[in-house]
């Protein structure tokens, strides 16, 4: 398995390309915003003759999903993500211009919902979502069980945890639901959040500082 990653739009948002030797490929988080990013994050696509299956989501915050109207109007894909988030696409464009991102379009809509204990499959590759609700309520990580490797999105990251001060945030939960369901994954496995570097479930159990 493949795992390209991007660092795009001002909030240094982490989009993912994972794909295997079949050349079937997903993104996670499509985060991209200036026009550059955009044309980085499609030859990538391109240039590797990847076949794009999927366009998923962590969750709808608007950093992490930028750019999932350029993936509709490029590859003709509509984005995924837990039913909990749609909320967050209404006045996307009022919230971001609080935050000073002069945004033109409105959120690309969803083109179908992922539940908890989905199989998300591609080439050989399968992911199973996991809901992690507490940063935001319809958060999902993604978790590839063969390869030991975690999607975390916005939920863990190297020594720290998602906010909770944002829309429907729940530090109780947030601290729960890591540990119920991302502490007991096996320690070797390598968690890509959607901000900063990458690190493994075994090093936040020993040093993350909220856990
Ligand atoms: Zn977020
Ligand atoms: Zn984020």
């Amino acid at each position: 398995m493949t795992v390209k990653t991007f660092t795009f739009n001002p909030i240094q948002e982490n989009t993912y390309v994972v794909h295997d030797e079949t050349g079937e490929a997903i993104v996670i988080d499509a985060g991209c915003f200036y026009e550059n990013e955009k044309q980085l994050l499609k030859s990538y696509i391109d240039d590797n003759g990847l076949k794009l299956k999927r366009v998923i989501n962590t969750h709808l915050h608007f950093d992490h999903q930028f750019g999932n109207k350029f993936m509709f109007d490029t590859y003709g894909i509509l984005p995924e993500a837990h039913r909990e988030d749609e909320f967050l696409l209404k006045g996307v464009v009022a919230k971001a211009m609080i935050l000073g991102f002069p945004i033109q379009e409105d959120a690309q809509p969803l083109g179908s919902y992922i539940e908890e204990h989905q199989e998300i499959k591609f080439g050989n590759i399968c992911l199973r979502s996991i809901h992690v609700p507490g940063h935001c309520p319809g958060h999902l990580v993604f978790y590839a069980e063969k390869e030991k490797v975690l999607f975390a999105g916005d939920v863990l990251f190297r020594g720290s945890i998602g906010r909770t001060d944002l829309e429907r945030g729940d530090y109780a939960a947030l601290i729960k639901n890591i540990t119920d369901k991302l502490l007991i994954l096996p320690e070797e496995t390598v968690v890509y959040p959607g901000h900063g570097p990458a690190t493994t479930i075994g090093a936040e159990k020993k040093s993350n500082p909220y856990l």
